[in-house]
């Protein structure tokens, strides 16, 4: 087992990494910007080191800054957490030839999701069911109408780079698809600097259901359920639960199992999620995250495993923990992600806590890094905190949320909590009868 593990991340993310790795008897190293010195992931590692000033670039993505971290600390293995170098083939590439261990997966499974027509691609084959749409990139606008006559509008024009909903334009006619057609690829060459695009069948009311996959890099994979996200602002995920109020126990064994044997075959290791769009009893795979997702704490609530320790298992080679066998459901959880943004339009609010309280008692797990006069920084994500609950049964779950962020105290910051005061009492969030356009029109109603 290693004897130290650096963390490439900050916020919740990085105090998550750090517990896991203090329960192994694993130090820990924190990595900085000047702007987070006074951050919690510093205060609570073992060690710490700033690595550059506080944009991301010259900082939290700065590859030589973070090699050189690892080699001024001794860190045999880095863990990137999610977002900035978490699926970054090239930072893995580095990491691996500087002798250093990458807690994730291979550099070419992660080149091979990062670029959606290669995965798509790959996962048709292993027999993962597909949106239908085009095979491949679609270069001309003559190719995209002839496609959109084809599969029938509305459609969907997406970028292979694509991530975050960027490059990714609804055209529902021929019309409207020149248009689309031309802003994706303009969209996806400014923020990913290639412009290639897809087609793909506009689904009209789907739920966004992803299955937690583990493998051990050699051939064995398991799956650990599935999520249901659709609650989605502007494709944002924003309240999740496991298990998923619309997928039975047969459903799930189905293509659970068809996803653990499709990370079986490629002998994935690590962590992984498989997005599906769910409409009618049927699944389309739409991309795979070859990390650890914000919203992991649900699944390991319905399991009782870490899924941050069994990362950090199989990156020092160890066989998985778990068998298919020994996992199983135990009863319902939510998590809700609270951002520093001003409501009713979500600007960012960055500021001064000047108080700060975590709800607590049986089931209620508070991910976060916030404290008693902590200063959050303008530099980077808006999320500050996630509220996990967790109850024998889904009116539990909701009922333990509720008094949960009745107890929740953050001052000082405008924040996203009221929205879940208010979203606790709709009808459809209640019953968990809602697809992934059910928020967005909720908060247009409420404007
Ligand atoms: P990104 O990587 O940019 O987040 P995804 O492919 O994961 O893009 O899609 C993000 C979201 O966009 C999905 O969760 C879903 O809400 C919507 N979406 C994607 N593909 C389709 C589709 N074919 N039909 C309808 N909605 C879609």
């Amino acid at each position: 087992m290693f004897k130290k593990i650096l963390i490439a991340n900050r916020g919740e993310i990085a105090l998550r990494v750090i517990r896991a790795c203090r329960e192994m008897g694993i130090a820990s190293v924190a990595v900085h910007s000047t702007a987070d010195s006074d951050a919690m992931h510093v205060r609570m590692a073992d060690e710490a080191v700033c690595i550059g000033p506080p944009p991301a670039n010259q900082s939290y993505l700065l590859v030589p800054a973070i090699i050189s971290a690892c080699e001024i600390t001794g860190a045999e293995a880095i863990h990137p957490g999610y977002g900035f170098l978490s699926e970054n083939e090239k930072f893995v590439q580095a990491v691996q030839d500087h002798g250093l261990t990458f807690i994730g997966p291979d550099p070419e499974h992660i080149r091979l999701m990062g670029d959606k027509i290669t995965a798509k691609d790959t996962m048709k084959k292993l027999g993962v069911p597909c949106v239908p749409g085009s095979d491949g990139g679609v270069p001309t606008l003559e190719d995209a109408l002839r496609i959109g006559e084809e599969f029938g509008y509305p459609v969907l024009v997406k970028a292979t780079a694509g991530g975050g909903g960027r490059g990714m334009k609804l055209a529902r006619s021929a019309e409207e698809m020149k248009n689309a057609f031309r802003t994706a690829r303009s969209e996806a060459k400014a923020a990913f600097g290639n412009d290639e695009v897809y087609l793909e069948k506009y689904l009209g009311k789907p739920r966004h259901i992803e299955v937690q996959v583990f493998g051990d890099g050699k051939g064995n994979a398991v799956h650990l359920g599935e999520r249901d996200c659709s609650l989605q602002r502007r494709h944002q995920k924003v309240f999740e639960e496991a298990p998923g109020p619309a997928i039975d126990a047969e459903t799930r064994a189905r293509i659970g199992k068809v996803c653990a044997e499709a990370v079986a075959a490629i002998n994935y290791a690590g962590a992984g999620t498989i997005e599906f769009l769910f409409e009618d009893g049927e699944f389309f795979f739409i991309e795979m995250n070859t990390r650890l997702q914000v919203e992991h704490p649900v699944t390991e609530s319905i399991f009782g495993v870490d899924l941050v320790r069994e990362q950090i298992r199989v990156a020092a080679g160890l066989p998985l923990s778990f068998s298919q066998e020994d996992l199983q459901i135990n009863g319902h959880s939510i998590e809700v992600r609270i951002n520093a943004e001003k409501l009713p339009n979500f600007t960012p609010c960055p500021g001064r806590i000047t108080a700060y309280h975590a709800p607590g008692g049986l089931g209620v797990r508070m991910d976060s890094a916030l404290y008693n006069g902590y200063s959050i920084p303008p530099y980077y994500d808006s999320l500050i905190g996630k509220l996990i609950v967790h109850g024998r049964d889904r009116p539990e779950a909701i009922a333990r949320l509720d008094r949960a962020l009745g107890e929740l105290i953050v001052d000082g910051i405008d924040t996203t909590l009221p929205m879940f005061r208010d979203l606790l009492r709709e009808r459809a969030v209640l019953t968990g009868d809602y697809d992934i356009h059910w928020l967005e029109s909720w908060l247009e109603r409420a404007n």
